[in-house]
């Protein structure tokens, strides 16, 4: 998609729609004053009146406008000027966008409130390129069309190149999330990182299940063995500053299917479980990002990738497996098998020394209990480290909320035959039992990490966001890049 400055004021602006935003309680201020002003204050009146909504993910729109050159006025509540944040500028360009991309727009303005921090706009702009983004892969009558041309009214025209990369990036991981299993296992996904490797001039490393085996991954090829899918270990490397830069770690769970094991899920639970390998995508999209944006700082991605399935070769409950650090792991459930295949990759990126590691995992269903659907869970074992990434997920406006790790969780995952287990005892504390046995694959660098069980993935559509998988978090990750290649 294509985004550039407004040339012309909002109300000579010749496009298919012009879209403003509306504060809650407020008359129309910035480029909604203007459309105001042109119309001879009809949008005025008819917020005071309430036919316009003001409230957040509203969207009115107002045919033939007089006094407008463009076809129609797209009027999106922002709710409350006190609670607006970038993640409410995300998902207000979004709505807009995701109600005109119904149908084909050749061009498309935005105006919002010139007040704004560029990083608003910047986010605002990522959000309307992902909510023109539709889940309908594979219908033949798509239901959202991408804008033709996106203009952007005011003076933020520096924050339009970052904030396309990152709704591009996002709709990058939305795809490679929303795609069918049998068409992104792990061969798939790997190839689709080397094409990502290849336009932007990174390193990059797969291991297949020959070498996974010679580099003793036992953990994640126990998970690999119910599937004939080989299983793939892909490392990504951006170098943005000196070698004797510190190195960021982002890992990433990459369940391509997860039919959980021998432990089998129930048909409901199952029928979404393609979006089990969000965490290695949701990585594999914040390096894109981070490498289209130049920015000066070393990152590093490792994404473990397998399927989940029950073939004869499966491994059992009751299996011990040995991690590539040694550590042996009882198997009580096999649907617990995210944290099997991190220990390993955990263990790859530790050896590698970075100063700070961050792995992503839509690893519990007990962090959604937890926290709900739309909340990240944070886990880690250095608090200045998280409080960092939790500052940068506020930043752009994600919510995420801190788990405890206290030392009695530890005692959760002890057994009787190996060294630790794979399971609680029970149903309770299950984010936090699952991130202590992750703990134990980190070593002692700074750790955090992220359960985005909840927030990865939507079955129902939102005002901003069709279906399906969200992108959630990577923003988050590239504002973490961002801090430290400014520290
Ligand atoms: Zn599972």
């Amino acid at each position: 998609m294509n985004v550039r400055p407004a040339e012309k004021p909002i109300a000579q602006i010749q496009a298919d729609a012009v879209v403003v935003g509306l504060y809650a309680d407020e008359p129309p201020s910035g480029p909604a004053a203007d459309v105001d002003k042109a119309t001879g204050g009809l949008l005025g009146r008819l917020v005071e009146s309430g036919e316009i909504g003001t409230g957040p993910g509203t969207v009115t729109p107002l045919l033939a406008a007089p006094g407008m050159a463009a076809g129609q006025v797209v009027c999106v509540g922002l709710g409350p000027r006190k609670l607006f944040d970038a993640g409410a500028a995300f998902r207000a360009a979004g709505s807009g966008a995701k109600y005109l991309a119904a149908r084909p727009r050749a061009r498309v303005a935005f105006g919002f409130d010139s007040q704004w921090p560029a990083a608003w706009h910047e986010a605002a702009v990522a959000g309307a390129i992902v909510g023109c983004h539709g889940e309908d892969l594979y219908r033949a009558e798509k239901k959202r069309h991408p804008l033709g041309e996106i203009l952007w009214v005011g003076k933020e025209a520096a924050a339009l190149p970052g904030g396309l990369i990152l709704g591009e990036s996002i709709n990058f991981v939305r795809r490679l999330v929303d795609e069918p299993p049998d068409s992104m296992y792990p061969e798939s996904f790997a190839g689709v990182a080397r094409q990502v490797a290849r336009d932007l001039g990174l390193e990059i490393e797969v291991w297949d299940r020959a070498k996974l085996t010679q580099e003793r991954c036992g953990s994640l090829l126990a998970v690999a063995r119910g599937s004939h899918r080989e299983p793939q270990l892909v490392q990504i490397h951006y170098r943005g500053a000196g070698k004797s830069a510190p190195t960021l770690a982002l890992i990433g769970k990459g369940v391509t299917f997860d039919s959980g094991g021998l432990s089998i899920k129930t048909n409901d639970q199952m029928k979404t479980m393609k979006c089990d390998m969000a965490g290695a995508a949701t990585v594999l999209g914040a390096i894109r990002a981070i490498a289209m944006l130049k920015l000066p700082v070393n990152v590093s991605g490792y994404m473990g990738l397998v399927e989940n399935m029950t073939g004869p070769a499966a491994f059992k409950l009751g299996d011990v497996l040995t991690a590539r650090n040694g550590v042996t792991i009882e198997v009580h459930n096999t649907d617990a098998e995210g944290r099997l295949v991190l220990a390993d990759v955990l263990t790859v990126a530790a050896e590698q020394h970075p100063a700070r590691m961050i792995d992503l995992a839509t690893l519990t269903g007990a962090c959604m209990v937890a926290l709900g659907e739309n909340v990240a869970g944070l886990m880690t074992n250095d608090q200045a480290w998280c409080d960092e990434v939790a500052a940068a997920a506020c930043e752009v406006g994600e919510p995420v909320w801190q788990l405890p790790m206290y030392a009695e969780f530890d005692e959760q995952i002890a057994s009787r035959v190996a060294d630790i287990k794979n399971t609680g005892e029970g149903r309770y504390g299950g984010a936090m039992t699952a991130a202590k046995l992750l703990a134990r694959f980190v070593e002692d660098i700074p750790w955090t990490h992220i359960d985005i069980a909840g927030p990865a993935y939507t079955e129902k559509p939102k005002a901003w966001l069709d279906g399906g998988a969200t992108g959630a978090l990577m923003r988050s990750l590239v504002e973490v890049a961002r801090r430290i290649s400014s520290e």
